[in-house]
């Protein structure tokens, strides 16, 4: 029996919201058994997203939360709240009966289907190497016999678990079994959410590698460019409104 696979997913309204979705369920809809979280920052669900996730062909659960505004600031770190009611959510529909494998799929980036593979064989929490993140190429754990030993990474070596979101899983029982372990707003700096976390839950002795021993880039950390709507029209609209 497949262990599912559980995605949190933040996502907020933007011009290129449904585009990054549409990439993302394309790539989810391939991965068996597979549950997306999706969490968006809003007060209510969106008729975008809602439509969007009716007919995506992944199984899911939609929330939302808003981002307090006094945190939506340049050089805050972001959807914090979003990921905890992800968290919540599973907290309060799973038990430890249930195997499963928790991570943190943030709308932009990219994910190979090989990386699905090597994370649902987490027993505790597992790593791999993230491309295109932290000013280089990649980051990644090292590992020696088979231990995560120290991190390759261009920004914060200091960080106790020098990874980004996307380069951990965790498995349900660890998140059931550590219900107080949550993203902290408080005292977290941009950067340092991810290892805030990790403390609550793991030690770095304890940690999986995967992609054989963290030498294979699965997932990258690519950023959308913003997009030039500088000649939306300001009179005369279309006939026709659609949703893009
Ligand atoms: N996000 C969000 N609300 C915001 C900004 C971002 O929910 O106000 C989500 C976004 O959709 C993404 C995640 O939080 O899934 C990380 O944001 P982003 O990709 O902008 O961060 P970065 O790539 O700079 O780490
Ligand atoms: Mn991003």
């Amino acid at each position: 029996e497949l262990t599912t696979i559980y995605a949190i997913t933040p996502t907020y309204s933007r011009a290129v919201q449904k585009a990054e979705l549409t990439r993302l369920a394309n790539t989810f809809r391939q991965v068996p058994r597979f549950h997306w979280i999706v969490v968006e920052d809003s007060s209510a669900r969106t008729e975008l997203v809602l439509r969007f996730l009716a007919r995506s062909g992944v199984p899911y659960t939609h929330l939302h939360i808003p981002t307090p505004k006094r945190y939506k600031r340049a050089g805050l770190p972001r959807a914090t709240e979003q990921r905890n009611a992800g968290l919540a959510w599973l907290r309060l529909h799973r038990s430890p009966r249930d195997s499963g494998v928790v991570f943190f799929a943030d709308d932009d980036n990219t994910y190979s289907l090989e990386l699905f593979d090597e994370m649902r064989t987490t027993r505790m929490v597992s790593v791999w190497p993230v491309g295109l993140v932290g000013g280089r190429r990649y980051e990644r754990p090292l590992v020696d016999k088979g231990r995560v030993v120290g991190w390759y990474t261009g920004w914060r070596a200091d960080r106790q678990f020098a990874i980004d979101m996307a380069g951990f899983a965790v498995s349900l029982r660890i998140i059931l079994a550590n219900p107080k372990a949550v993203f902290k707003r408080r005292g977290s700096q941009p950067g340092m959410q991810e290892s805030d976390f990790l403390k609550q839950i793991t030690q770095v002795q304890d940690l999986e590698p995967k992609a054989q021993n963290c030498t294979r880039v699965l997932v990258w950390h690519t950023r959308t460019e913003k997009v030039n709507l500088g000649n939306e029209p300001k009179h005369r609209q279309d006939t026709v409104q659609i949703e893009v």
